[in-house]
């Protein structure tokens, strides 16, 4: 993992948010672009309720959080974006690099971004030979290649289940 000053990648940053605004999920907005070998953008796409409006009642309410992610209704960012990206530009996915924004509550981007935790997002950017992920935050970014980011994804959960 590479930390990066968010100034840096400011403009990609700044498109996330515009997205993450947009979306209709409840629980967390998101935003992810994914961006080609040349710097051209590619894909984008929030967490998106599909079939409903928005997701309420979510299923997961009272489930622990990062459990059961099938039964919410909302697809994750990530694994929208690649679907489009699949559809729109499959020729331009390998090598290329998803950024992803997280709202807090306030509806603004945290200062940090938090850690890889979602596997299921994770196995599929690895999959589509994606090379890099940045989690961006409105100060540092973590910049993580897609196999370390992957693995840090399982990490975290056999660290939860005491199993590391
Ligand atoms: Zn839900
Ligand atoms: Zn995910």
């Amino acid at each position: 993992m590479e930390i990066i000053n968010s100034n840096d990648i400011k403009k990609y940053i700044e498109i996330c948010t515009s997205i993450a605004k947009l979306s209709k999920c409840k629980k967390s907005k998101r935003g992810v672009i994914i961006v080609d070998f040349y710097g051209n953008l590619i894909s984008q796409a929030n967490n998106l309720p599909v079939g409903v409006d928005i997701c309420d009642p979510c299923l997961r309410t009272d489930l622990e959080g990062g459990t059961h992610l099938e039964l919410c209704r909302a697809i994750h960012a990530e694994d929208y974006a690649i679907q489009l990206a699949l559809r729109n530009n499959p020729s331009k996915i390998k090598n290329s690099t998803l950024y992803h924004v997280k709202l807090d509550k306030g509806g603004e981007v945290g200062k940090f971004p938090g850690d890889p935790s979602c596997t299921s997002c994770s196995r599929i950017i690895l999959l589509n030979e994606i090379k890099d992920v940045f989690l961006c935050g409105r100060l540092e970014s973590y910049l993580y290649n897609s196999n370390e980011f992957n693995n840090l994804s399982y990490q975290f959960h056999l660290g939860k289940m005491g199993k590391l």
